[in-house]
């Protein structure tokens, strides 16, 4: 079967491989004689998927061992409070405000705690990124918290700040919801990272948390017994029921991702090769046309979600119209944003991104 290419900005396409394997276990998983929905979280057969995928996504993601991995619920939203309740101390926290979902994080950290914004990408739009030279971090801040990937505005960061180098001793806290797994991360500059799984890794419901040690046991008071983090982690993830299925699923992307090969490189390393050329073909395409326009300042373009605009505003539902007869789906952009958006997850293969490229050049020489 010859399924569309999904551009979802998520929940998101997932690897047909991967698709295919979940299917043909369904009602029997490794005959157990149950699904893997219907297994109870602490028998033998789920804790070997459970540790299973930890070890992939470690080995994967290169996590050193001074980090716990968590598997939660939630989402990136909820994450938006969890973090703050567990490492703020009801201190200072200072937020890198680059687009909608930071945007959201320093709103509901105030509940929490008392947020600085230590700098923001309002001035243009949200299509930059300000220098870390320019942030301003209080000596006192617990945490310095930056989304990686503006999953709507379509700005990433190329390299993660040094908090050090500035002269700040906080600990990073990154949200990679939507490019978790897209590319290697740089685990030393990091205390926190967390993302919902339904971007890159899997179905919703699972979010990972992968915390540095030494920030566990210091949540507030009011924090609840299932997001505070020395609580999950003391017991494995499983403190309460977590959503087993989408562990599972996560667990066989992750298998894939270790499957990936371009050239010499293997899992991240190649995604990452794949992800550059697949983003490349894209924006090139974009520049290169006199109809479609991307905002985005070249060097902190997402690989991942990249948003545009039609000039003629008037032809967006032809164009998308014309996108879904061709098998090229959900490309319509943000609400807040406008214009198209088209998200190349890790699972968009090469021929998805060449099939939208021609799309975009086919009608533009039908409007000419
Ligand atoms: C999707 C997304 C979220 C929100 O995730 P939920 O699972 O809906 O809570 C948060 N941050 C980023 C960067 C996202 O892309």
């Amino acid at each position: 079967m010859i399924r569309p290419f999904n551009f979802s900005a998520g929940p998101a396409n997932l690897p047909a491989e991967v698709l295919q394997q979940a299917a043909a276990e369904m009602l029997d998983w490794q005959g157990s004689g149950m699904s893997v929905m219907e297994m109870s979280h602490r028998g033998k057969e789920f804790i070997s998927i459970y540790e299973r995928a930890e070890s992939d996504f470690r080995g994967l993601m290169a996590i050193p061992g001074e980090f716990n991995i968590l598997f939660m619920q939630g989402g990136g939203l909820a994450e938006n409070a969890i973090v703050p309740l567990n490492i703020s101390r009801g201190g200072q926290a200072d937020f890198v405000v680059t687009g909608s979902w930071s945007d959201k994080s320093q709103k509901e950290a105030r509940k929490y705690c008392d947020v600085g914004i230590a700098a923001t990408n309002e001035g243009t739009a949200h299509t930059s990124l300000p220098a870390p030279a320019t942030w301003q971090i209080r000596p006192e801040a617990k945490y310095v918290h930056v989304c990686t990937n503006e999953t709507i505005h379509g700005v990433e960061f190329h390299e993660l700040p040094d908090l050090k180098a500035l002269g700040s001793n906080a600990p990073l806290v990154i949200d990679f919801s939507s490019h978790v797994a897209s590319r290697p991360v740089d685990w030393s500059r990091v205390g926190l990272a967390f993302g919902g799984a339904q971007k890159n890794l899997g179905p919703a419901g699972l979010t990972m948390v992968v915390v540095r040690k030494e920030l566990l046991g210091h949540a507030l008071a009011i924090c609840p017994s299932a997001f505070n983090y020395k609580t999950v982690a003391d017991n494995d993830s499983m403190y309460n029921t977590p959503p087993t299925y989408a562990i599972y699923m996560a667990g066989l992307t992750f298998q894939w991702l270790k499957r990936q090969k371009q050239g010499d490189s293997v899992g991240i390393a190649a995604m990452e090769l794949l992800n550059k050329a697949k983003a490349e073909l894209l924006y090139d395409a974009i520049d290169n046309s006199g109809l479609y326009l991307n905002k985005v300042g070249k060097d902190c373009r997402s690989r991942m979600n990249v948003p545009f605009f039609l000039r003629d505003e008037s032809r967006n539902d032809a164009f998308l119209a014309g996108a879904k007869a061709r098998g090229l789906l959900q490309l319509k952009g943000h609400k807040s944003v406008g214009g198209m958006r088209a998200s190349i997850y890790n699972a968009m293969p090469l021929a998805g991104v060449q099939a939208l490229v021609s799309y975009l050049q086919e009608f533009e020489q039908k409007q000419a």
